[in-house]
């Protein structure tokens, strides 16, 4: 559809016929970028009566989402507003509106409307029941397309040539002249699923890109080898003043696990990991029971009868060996068990990137402020966010948001309508 449109520009007669089915209440919209951000502005930009067109650099859509839903889709965190923009740290300000508008709520509601039945966690964290994110992608797909938003996929962006933007597709560079831009492209993890961050080097505004939601590093002696790959569950972690009830996974090359996430900002700022291993137990009532076991146990043994698994029990002998001796010293330690790090793993497995677009270069419509009619949606943007949930509603949110401002936009301030067809040349 959209090539064709390419050759009814070039042919001229065609396009004028085109022109007026394709942006007749207000022109055209361009979404750079089909993952849940730049779908969810497509959809509204769709809503809003203009021509959309999707374009993404992968040989299909929203490649991350599907990766995402392959651990469990977590879509939400059902909680009320307040303590869900505390998620999103020094970001939760600028969010607020965006999540006011479309929080916990709507994203439940908005799934369900695509057919997925939802459950919700023990701890909130909202799923659908199939658990991955294939049926949902393709209802909403079909739901797209039905509200006519058209595809490109193959299609790499590269920048604006003066108000024209500039693609490589598998035909050769082509230019687009849309009213309306949407960017939508996503951070800088995962590269082999669309998301390389290569796209920072066309805008101004860039804080760098920093992993998080990561594994961390750490060289382990050759007794953990067994251990690798075995989570070390019902624990709490603490570091820079944040704490994390949950597990992590011993790795090869350090540890990795939901637990970990939750503290990846503190821990790349280079906060100390403290380990609680037994975090419903107040220290007190430990050391009492360490004293009541039989003198002169070996320390395996000691740390069996206090009930530590054998992944707890090799975690213990690798830091604290050897063990100390008096009961409140070593309940003190094992409620505080110091786990040195050597920073992040590599940026590209991580499950989401600190950095992107910040606030200061978008206004309250997450338009840019150095190209007025273009504005930006989802993981680009500067925020960060815990795994629970949080990264998929702020990415919808965002689609949401600077889709109903690319939307009033154009249908505020733009000249009669262009379809893409007309501003459309091969070089
Ligand atoms: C393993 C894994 C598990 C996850 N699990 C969860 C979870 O359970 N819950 C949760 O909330 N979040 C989860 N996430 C994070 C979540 O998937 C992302 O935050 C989300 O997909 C980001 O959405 P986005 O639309 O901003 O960007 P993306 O989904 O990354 O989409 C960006 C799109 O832009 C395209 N693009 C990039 N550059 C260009 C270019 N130059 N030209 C054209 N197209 C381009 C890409 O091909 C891509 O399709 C997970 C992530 C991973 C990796």
């Amino acid at each position: 559809m959209v090539s064709e449109d390419i050759q009814a520009g070039e042919k001229g007669g065609q396009a004028e016929a085109k022109r007026g089915q394709a942006g007749d209440k207000g022109g055209t919209a361009l979404v750079i970028g089909g993952g849940p951000a730049g779908l969810m502005a497509a959809e509204v930009l769709a809503g809003a009566g203009l021509s959309v067109l999707v374009a993404d650099r992968m040989p299909s859509l929203a490649r991350k989402l599907l990766m995402a839903g392959k651990s469990g889709l977590n879509l939400t965190k059902a909680e009320p507003l307040t303590p869900m923009l505390r998620a999103y740290g020094e970001s939760g300000d600028w969010l607020r509106p965006m999540l006011r508008a479309f929080g916990a709520d709507q994203v439940q509601a908005w799934a369900r409307g695509l057919g997925q039945e939802l459950f919700i966690g023990s701890t909130g964290r909202v799923f659908p029941r199939v658990m991955k994110a294939s049926p949902l992608l393709r209802a909403w797909l079909r739901r797209l397309d039905e509200a006519g938003v058209e595809v490109a996929t193959r299609w790499t962006w590269r920048g604006w040539d003066g108000a024209q933007v500039l693609f490589d597709t598998p035909e050769g560079p082509l230019r687009l002249a849309p009213t309306v831009t949407v960017l939508a492209l996503g951070g800088g993890s995962w590269a082999r699923l669309g998301s390389d961050g290569a796209w920072a080097e066309h805008l101004e505004g860039v804080a760098p890109f920093a992993p998080s939601n990561c594994g961390f590093r750490r060289s382990w002696s050759d007794h953990m080898a067994g251990h690798f790959g075995q989570p070390v569950k019902a624990v709490t972690l603490r570091a820079g003043g944040h704490e994390s009830r949950g597990e992590f996974v011993i790795s090869r090359g350090g540890i990795e696990g939901g637990g970990i996430y939750a503290l990846s900002a503190a821990l790349r700022e280079g906060a100390a990991l403290v380990v609680d291993l037994f975090p419903d137990t107040a220290a007190g009532a430990l050391a009492e029971k360490i004293d009541r076991l039989r003198k002169g146990e070996s320390a395996g043994n000691r740390l069996r009868k206090l009930g530590l698994d054998a992944v707890k029990r090799a975690l213990v002998m690798e830091v604290l060996r050897p063990l100390p001796g008096g009961g409140a010293e070593l309940a003190h330690a094992l409620k505080a068990l110091p786990l040195a790090l050597d920073g992040p793993q590599e940026m590209d497995r991580a499950i989401s990137t600190a950095g992107g677009l910040t606030r200061a270069a978008v206004d309250e419509g997450l338009m840019l402020r150095a190209r007025p009619g273009t504005f930006a949606a989802g993981e680009m943007l500067d925020w960060d966010a815990p795994t629970g949930g949080y990264l998929l509603t702020a990415c919808l949110a965002t689609g949401l948001w600077a889709g109903r401002a690319a939307a009033d936009y154009a249908l505020a301030d733009a000249p009669a309508s262009i379809a893409f067809s007309e501003a459309t040349a091969r070089r």
